[in-house]
C-alpha cells in the first residue's frame, strides 16, 4: 500500500507539498512557501529514499521551498519547461527581497536548472521503479500541470491550482481526465461563483475607456506572473486608440520573454506577442512619474498593493477623483488592497490615505470557481476519494460538503495527515 503525507496547504494556502511512499521509494509534489513573517515551509522530508520532486507550477506556494530539497537530494525536478523558468525566476526575486533570510542560496536556486528533467503535458515518464507520472495541463497560468502518479496499481492526481475556464493568455484545463482512485484537490474559490468571463472584462474594458476619456490614469495593481500578461492581452484584444498608452512595470518584461520562449502554453502566442509590442517597459522611478505625466494605463506589481511598485503609482494617483485604480485579483483580508475596497482609505507606509480616486474591482479569478471545481471533480472517472486542501478551512470544508452531497467520499486533509491508499 502507497503512504500520503500532507505536508501543507492544509485548511489553508501557501506551503504545498506532498510526500507520496511505496515501499523502499518516495515522491514529493510540490514543496512551497507561506508568506508570513517568517516564511514557513512544510516540514523535511526524509530524503535518502527520494526518487524526485514533481511541481505542479511556478506560484511560490507550490514552489519557494524546492532548493531546500535540491540541495539535500541530487535528485531530478520533474515539470514543464515554462514552470522552470517562471520558478527560477519567482525564486531568484524572493531570494533578493529576503535579505539572506531564507533557508537556501542563490546557487541552491540555480539547482532548479540543473537537476531539471524535461517533461511535457500528456507524456508519461516512469521514476523509480514504483511511480509511473503523468502531467495533464491545468490551465492555471502558463505551464501549470496537475500531476498524475501511478503507484503499481492504483492512481493518485494531484491538481494543483487549475482552471477549467481559458482565458486570452491559458487553454483551459485538460478535460476528461482518466480514471483515479484518489484525487487531491484545491478549494480555494469553493465558497465563490465567479461572473462570466466576457462580462467582467467587458467592464475592465468600459472603466479603462471611462477613466481615459475624463483625462485621468487607470492604474492596475496585478501579480508579475499570467495576471499582468492576461490583462495586457485583454487590453489588446479592445483595440483601444493609440492615445491610450500602456505601461508595464515590474517583472512582467522577463515574464514576457519567458512566456514568448514558450509559446505551446498559451491559448494565443500572436496575441502576447502583440501585446507586449504595444506594451511601454517602465525601468526606474523617472518612467514611473512620466507614465503617471503622459495620462496612461498602468500594469504594476503587487496585486493587493503591498509591495512591488503599485504603491508608489497609488500615492501618486489617490488623490485625484478623475484617476481610477482597478483591482483584478482578489483581495486577502488584510492586505491594502482589500482595506482599501471595504473602507475608501488605506495606511500605505505609515501614512493614512483618504482616497479620492475611483476604486474598482474587476477579478479575473485564474482557479476555477465553485461550479468549475464540482463539475470538473465529479466527472473524474473511477468514483476516487477526495482530499481537500489549498483553500481557507471553510473552503475546505464547503468543497468537501458539496462532494458529499452528489455521492463523493471527500474528506479535509489535516496537516501532517498520513492516508495509505
Ligand atoms: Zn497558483
Ligand atoms: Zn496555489
Amino acid at each position: 500500500m502507497a503512504k500520503l503525507t500532507f505536508l501543507g496547504s492544509c485548511r489553508e494556502v501557501g506551503r504545498s507539498g506532498f510526500f507520496l511512499e511505496e515501499q523502499d521509494e518516495s515522491l514529493l509534489i510540490d514543496y512551497g512557501v507561506k508568506f508570513s513573517e517568517p516564511p514557513k515551509f512544510p516540514d523535511m522530508i526524509p530524503i535518502e529514499n527520494l526518487q524526485g520532486v514533481a511541481l505542479t507550477h511556478a506560484h511560490l506556494d507550490h514552489s519557494g521551498g524546492i532548493p531546500i530539497i535540491l540541495k539535500e537530494a541530487e535528485v531530478s525536478l520533474f515539470c514543464t519547461p515554462a514552470t522552470r523558468d517562471l520558478s527560477l525566476l519567482l525564486l531568484r526575486d524572493m531570494y533578493k527581497i529576503s535579505h539572506g533570510r531564507l533557508p537556501f542560496s542563490l546557487k541552491d536556486v540555480a539547482l532548479i536548472r540543473k537537476q531539471y528533467e524535461s517533461t511535457s503535458y500528456e507524456e508519461t515518464m516512469p521514476i523509480g521503479r514504483h511511480f509511473e507520472m503523468t502531467l495533464f495541463n491545468a490551465g492555471h497560468i502558463p505551464g501549470s500541470a496537475m500531476v498524475s502518479i501511478r503507484v503499481d496499481d492504483k492512481r493518485i492526481l494531484f491538481t494543483g491550482d487549475f482552471n477549467a475556464t481559458e482565458s486570452h493568455l491559458n487553454p483551459g484545463a485538460r478535460k476528461n481526465l482518466p480514471k483515479h482512485d484518489v484525487v487531491v484537490t484545491e478549494s480555494t474559490y469553493a465558497r465563490r461563483i465567479n461572473p462570466p468571463r466576457e462580462a467582467t472584462e467587458e467592464a475592465l474594458i468600459q472603466t479603462v475607456i471611462e477613466t481615459k476619456e475624463r483625462g485621468g490614469v487607470v492604474l492596475i495593481p496585478a501579480f508579475g506572473v499570467g495576471r499582468s500578461q492576461e490583462i495586457m492581452c485583454i487590453l489588446e484584444r479592445a483595440n483601444l486608440p493609440k492615445k491610450y498608452p500602456i505601461y508595464v512595470d515590474g517583472m512582467a518584461r522577463d515574464v514576457n520573454e519567458i512566456l514568448i520562449r514558450h509559446p505551446q502554453y498559451l491559448q494565443s502566442p500572436q496575441a502576447l506577442q502583440r501585446a507586449v509590442g504595444r506594451a511601454l517597459i517602465i525601468n526606474d522611478d523617472r518612467d514611473r512619474k512620466d507614465a503617471v505625466r503622459k495620462g496612461g494605463i498602468i500594469i504594476s506589481p503587487a496585486g493587493m498593493l503591498k509591495g512591488g511598485a503599485s504603491h508608489l503609482y497609488f500615492k501618486m494617483l489617490h488623490d485625484d477623483p478623475k484617476n481610477a485604480i482597478v483591482f483584478v485579483s482578489f483581495q486577502i483580508p488584510g492586505t491594502p488592497g482589500e482595506e482599501l475596497l471595504r473602507t475608501g482609505k488605506v495606511v500605505v507606509g505609515n501614512r493614512e490615505f483618504n482616497v479620492k480616486a475611483d476604486v474598482r474591482q474587476h477579478h479575473l479569478s485564474s482557479h476555477s470557481d465553485s461550479r468549475g471545481l464540482l463539475d470538473m471533480l465529479t466527472k473524474i472517472p473511477g468514483e476516487p476519494e477526495f482530499y481537500l486542501v489549498h483553500g481557507e478551512s471553510e473552503s475546505c470544508d464547503a468543497l468537501a460538503e458539496k462532494l458529499e452531497k452528489r455521492g463523493k467520499k471527500a474528506h479535509v486533509a489535516e496537516l501532517n495527515e498520513k492516508i495509505r491508499f
